[in-house]
């Protein structure tokens, strides 16, 4: 496997870490069956198959999250932010889960 696509993909235990951390509900809405499978910073961005950078979301959010209009987007990543923030200390954030920085 690639490098890089090693870094970005998430393994069970970071899955199953993250599941427990968010209750095995989508952090955004909290109702619709949800995946401990998105990343904050993209695959794309390089973002890391971490616990600092996955959470759980619905099919919805996550539809929203990444492809959603830029209102959307910003909102739903504010929400993020702080959810990070609340369990990693104010130091999280996005630009630090890439995996290398450019
Ligand atoms: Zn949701």
């Amino acid at each position: 496997m690639h490098r890089l696509t090693k870094a970005t993909s998430i393994p069970k235990k970071v899955k199953d870490k993250v599941w427990e951390r968010d209750g095995g509900k989508c952090v955004i809405c909290s109702f619709y069956p949800a995946n401990p499978c998105c990343h904050i910073l993209s695959r794309a961005h390089g973002g890391r198959g971490v616990e600092t950078n996955i959470i759980t979301l619905c099919n919805r959010c996550h539809f929203i999250f990444d492809s959603g209009t830029r209102e959307q987007r910003e909102k739903y990543e504010g929400i993020v932010t702080a959810y990070m923030k609340i369990h990693y200390g104010d130091d999280w954030c996005k630009e630090d889960q890439a995996y290398k920085k450019w």
